[in-house]
């Protein structure tokens, strides 16, 4: 495990190089490349009730399958085209391969909601919900109620009036929003308030030390609260112990993604994991999580 962490750090830093060395254009021509020779591929992560142990739905993770680097993430590629055009082919690559997926799974019996990230840019886009709409009509075998959509709390969704008809005007269709890392934008409240989506994602770096630092805890408490009060779903990332989940359940945050429950997986082991998983007992009887 550690050997592997060291290879993808590796991996990491020679792509990073190679950018520094060949200059942005060329890792553009590469990204191009790898999309026409269909190199990127989507693992997913599921998200699930802890109360209930019901299992929500699974978020697509994109990931470059480089011929010569491995298994890349998305930090070393996504930056590169976030202000290109490029973004927006990726952006539907994602869309219509999450969408397959979801028709292959439910050949063999599993259907699952699926939810796939989408950048401010690419939301932005005139044609945007007719493009979705289109997508949607070449996969009739998926209810689109099925499927949704998390967008970064960014300074790129700048013009909100926009990006609420657009979210509206999915919504209407069927395609739920959520926003994403809730909590790190520079004007979370203003988002909440403009912005009519049905799911607010809280940041995995509140969770991550929710349990040492009473600052973290307090915005956890307060951001549940605000979800709830602005009849919001809400689901915490990075969920990583049970110490985590359990106070999570005590706040009354009830939905949760994160290495303790799953780490994002290939296609094909997502069905096997939805029938061998079991809810952790201890989420609801630990007390004295402090002291963990
Ligand atoms: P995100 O949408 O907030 O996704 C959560 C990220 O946290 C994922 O990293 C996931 O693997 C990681 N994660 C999940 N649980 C845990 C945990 O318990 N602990 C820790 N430390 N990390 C956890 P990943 O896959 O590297 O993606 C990073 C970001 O890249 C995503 O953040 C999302 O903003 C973006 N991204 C990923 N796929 C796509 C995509 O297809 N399109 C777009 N536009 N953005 C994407
Ligand atoms: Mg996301
Ligand atoms: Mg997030
Ligand atoms: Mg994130």
């Amino acid at each position: 495990q550690a050997k592997l962490a060291g290879k993808n750090r590796y991996q990491i830093f020679d792509a990073e190089q190679d950018r520094n060395v060949r200059g942005h254009h060329e890792s553009l021509e590469r990204i191009r490349d790898a999309l026409t020779a269909n190199e990127f591929v989507l693992h997913y992560q599921p998200k699930v009730n802890m109360r209930t142990g019901e299992i929500m739905g699974v978020e697509a993770l994109i990931r470059w399958q480089h011929p010569e680097k491995g298994l890349l993430p998305p930090a070393v590629f996504l930056p590169v085209i976030e202000d290109h055009q490029l973004a927006i082919p990726v952006g539907e690559w994602v869309i219509n391969t999450a969408l397959t997926q979801m028709e292959v799974w439910q050949t063999t019996g599993l259907d699952i909601h699926v939810s796939v990230n989408i950048s401010a840019r690419h939301l932005q886009r005139e044609d945007f919900v007719e493009r979705l709409s289109d997508i949607l009509a070449q996969h009739p075998n998926v209810a689109p109620s099925r499927f949704g959509m998390e967008v970064l709390e960014t300074s790129a969704l700048e013009d909100l009036a926009h990006a609420s008809r657009v979210i509206e005007a999915c919504q209407k269709i069927g395609v739920m929003f959520a926003l994403d890392d809730f909590g790190t934008g520079y004007s979370s409240l203003t988002y909440l308030k403009r912005l009519p989506v049905k799911l607010l994602k809280i940041d995995q770096s509140f969770v991550r030390d929710m349990l040492d630092d009473p600052d973290d805890l307090a915005i956890l408490v307060g951001v549940t609260g605000l979800a709830n009060a602005f009849r919001r779903q809400v689901i915490a990332e990075g969920v990583e112990t049970v110490a985590h989940g359990s106070m999570l359940l005590k706040l009354g945050c009830e939905l949760a993604q994160g290495y303790g429950i799953a780490r994002p997986m290939p296609a094909e082991s997502l069905p096997s994991w939805v029938t061998r998983w079991r809810p952790e007992p201890d989420w609801e009887h630990q007390h004295s999580v402090h002291h963990e």
